[in-house]
């Protein structure tokens, strides 16, 4: 079995082909023309997704030596996402699933981000408990099989993503600025400032004070010192990071002791983050845990796991029609 799967949900056009349940390609073209305007620009990103959905398709099949004619069925990302950008993806794949007379496969994306675990082993077992966090989503959710799963705590604003690349702004980083802050991280001393961390009942998650708060302190800091930021950016960014990273480990702990469950993954962009990923190890050698985190290449948006996520649908015999179409915002 042969499945050519495509993701467009944002700003990466990504081809991925897997054979029997095993990944053969991923290939992934990032967008670079909305780093000048400090975050993604919707009709920008869709007019990218058109240019870039040919060819990177082709290198997808030609890189796992898979022939257009093999293939067994086509998925598509169908939310949640940019509207545009995920049309581009969903009428490529209902075009060519038709010209080839062979089965659609609708794949939620975020159920997509939890299956990377899956791509390649050890595979978490069932049940398990996975923190996804991306650059608009920040969930617990609870995997009782590979289409059984379930939100159970979620962010009330703005996603770990976003609370990255916002620090990241205030401290005059250019977008995104994640990645940036994790690299200035691993120099800084991370107990030098504390940052609050919000009392949010349940699971759910809040990260817009945390952004308020830092504003607040840099203004104060730059007002006496205005190169306080350039002075400290290392410990200001080891310090916001840690934060970020406690205020999601302490909800996992807090999901883990609630649901008994004690294996736990991450994914998404933000499971990138070495400190979340080194505070993740800690965590479960003190716990007891298992833990399960995706290749580095499977954390930010990708087609491999949109694949992955198509196989088992595959085998359940979940297809969509040639009516699908994508939504920007829908529950799994
Ligand atoms: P969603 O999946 O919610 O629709 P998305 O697909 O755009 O959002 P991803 O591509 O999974 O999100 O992740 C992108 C986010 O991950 C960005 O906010 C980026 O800053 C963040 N990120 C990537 N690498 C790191 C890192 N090393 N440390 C912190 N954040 C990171
Ligand atoms: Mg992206
Ligand atoms: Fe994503």
């Amino acid at each position: 079995i042969h499945i050519l799967a495509i993701e467009s949900s944002c700003d990466e056009t990504s081809a991925a082909v897997l054979s029997d349940g095993k990944v053969f390609s991923n290939y992934i073209a990032n967008q670079t023309v909305h780093e000048q305007y400090g975050g993604v620009v919707p009709e920008l990103a869709s007019r990218a997704h058109q240019e870039n959905i040919v060819p990177v398709v082709d290198m997808a099949l030609r890189k796992a030596g898979v022939d257009r004619s093999e293939l067994s069925a086509i998925a598509f990302t169908q939310s949640p996402g940019l509207i545009g950008s995920l049309l581009v993806g969903n009428c490529f794949a209902k075009a060519m699933a038709l010209a080839l007379n062979i089965p659609l496969i609708a794949v939620h994306h975020m159920q997509a981000h939890v299956l990377a675990n899956f791509i390649e082993d050890p595979k978490p077992e069932f049940p398990f408990l996975c923190l996804t966090v991306s650059g608009g989503h920040t969930q617990i959710v609870l995997c009782e099989s590979p289409l059984s799963m379930k939100v159970i705590g979620e962010t009330l604003d703005d996603a770990a993503g976003e609370a990255f690349d916002k620090s990241a702004k205030l401290l005059g980083l250019p977008y995104p600025g994640g990645p940036l802050i994790d690299k200035y991280a691993q120099q800084g001393d991370a107990t030098r400032f504390k940052f609050p961390e919000p009392q949010i009942p349940g699971l759910n998650f809040s990260f817009s004070g945390l952004k308020t708060a830092i504003l607040y302190f840099l203004q104060e800091k730059q007002q006496s010192d205005p190169g306080f930021v350039q002075q400290n950016m290392a410990d200001i960014c080891a310090s916001v990071q840690e934060r970020i990273v406690s205020i999601l480990m302490n909800k996992v702990v807090k999901a883990a002791k609630e649901t008994g469950i004690k294996h736990i993954a991450i994914a998404g962009g933000v499971s990138a983050n070495s400190g979340l990923r080194k505070a993740l190890q800690a965590y479960s050698e003190r716990h007891g845990w298992q833990y399960y985190i995706p290749k580095f290449e499977y954390c930010t948006d990708n087609a491999a796991m949109i694949a992955m996520t198509a196989w088992y649908k595959y085998q359940a015999g979940e297809f969509a029609g040639l009516d699908a179409v994508p939504s920007a915002r829908a529950a799994f």
